[in-house]
C-alpha cells in the first residue's frame, strides 16, 4: 500500500492532502494512484464529464480559455497546493476549460465519483476540498482583472514567480511560444519582455528552459497581483488576511508600492 508510514506521507508534498489529519487520511490513501503527467497532457477538454481529480506532487497544470479564433489564455494554475478537477465535487459538473499539463511530474489521482463518496462521509476532507475551491475561485477572478489592467512585462514576472512557486527549482522546461500561449499574446511582446529580463540577469532562457537566477528582482519587477497568488498558493498555511488584521496581501502590496505604473524602462 502506499504512503501509510508518517513519514512517506511526509513525502507526498500535497497541500490539500497533507492538511488532512491522519486519521482522514488512512482512509483516503487507499484510493489514490500515483501517476506521471506529461508536459502539454490534456487532462480534461471542454464538455468533458470529470472523470479523475489529481493532487499534483510534482508537477504544475493550467486551466486555459480557448477562444473561438483559436485564441488562448491561461485562468488557473495548480501545483502541489491544490486540486485538479475540485469541481467534481459537485455531481454531474463539466468541464469549462482545457486543462493542460504545464511541467510534468508525479499527481496522485481519484476517480471523481469514489472521492465524492469519500466525501458524503468525511466532513473535514469535503470542508478541505471547499476552502481550496474557495481559493481556486479568487485566482481565477484575481487572474481576469491581472489580464486586463496589468503591463505584459508585469505579468510575465507574476507568472514565472508562480510557476517557480510551484515546481521546486529554479530551472523549468518553458518556451517563450508556451509562455504566450498561456499569457494570451503575441510572441513577440513575450521576447520583448523575456530579452528584458536577461538584459537585468533576472532571469536566463536557453533552448526552452528558462533560469530564475534573482528572485528577489523578479519580486521587485511583478505586479500587485502578486503576493496575493503567492499568499493563495500557500493557503493551508491560513489566510493572508487572517495573519494582516482582515488586510489581504493585495491590498497591502497596492497601498505600500502604488502599483508599477510609472516605470519606464520595462517594456
Ligand atoms: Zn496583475
Amino acid at each position: 500500500m502506499l504512503y501509510q508510514s508518517a513519514a512517506q506521507r511526509g513525502l507526498i508534498g500535497n497541500g490539500v492532502l497533507a492538511s488532512l489529519d491522519a486519521g482522514e487520511y488512512q482512509r483516503l490513501f487507499h484510493l489514490l494512484r500515483v501517476v506521471d503527467l506529461c508536459a502539454q497532457q490534456t487532462l480534461y477538454t471542454p464538455g468533458d464529464r470529470l472523470q479523475h481529480v489529481y493532487f499534483p506532487v510534482g508537477c504544475v497544470v493550467t486551466g486555459v480559455a480557448v477562444m473561438d479564433d483559436g485564441a488562448t489564455v491561461e485562468t488557473a494554475m495548480i501545483g502541489p497546493e491544490g486540486v485538479v478537477g475540485v469541481s467534481a465535487m459537485t455531481d454531474g459538473y463539466r468541464v469549462r476549460y482545457w486543462t493542460r499539463v504545464l511541467l510534468p511530474g508525479e499527481a496522485l489521482r481519484v476517480e471523481a465519483e469514489a472521492l465524492r463518496e469519500f466525501c458524503e462521509e468525511s466532513q473535514p476532507c469535503q470542508t478541505m476540498l471547499l476552502r481550496y475551491y474557495s481559493t481556486l475561485i479568487s485566482q481565477v477572478s484575481r487572474r481576469a482583472v491581472c489580464n486586463s489592467r496589468h503591463r505584459l512585462s508585469e505579468r510575465l514576472c507574476t507568472w514565472l514567480l508562480m510557476v517557480h512557486d510551484r515546481a521546486g527549482t529554479d530551472d523549468f522546461p518553458v518556451t517563450q511560444e508556451a509562455v504566450a500561449r498561456h499569457l494570451g499574446v503575441r510572441r513577440a511582446g513575450v521576447n520583448e519582455c523575456v530579452g528584458w529580463l536577461e538584459d537585468l540577469k533576472i532571469i536566463d532562457h536557453v533552448r526552452g528552459h528558462i533560469r530564475i537566477l534573482r528572485r528577489e528582482a523578479l519580486e521587485a519587477e511583478a505586479c500587485v497581483c502578486y503576493p496575493a497568488f503567492k499568499a493563495e498558493a500557500r493557503w493551508f498555511d491560513g489566510m493572508a488576511a487572517e495573519k494582516n488584521g482582515g488586510q489581504d496581501e493585495y491590498q497591502r502590496a497596492s497601498a505600500s508600492r502604488g502599483g508599477n505604473e510609472h516605470r519606464s524602462s520595462r517594456p
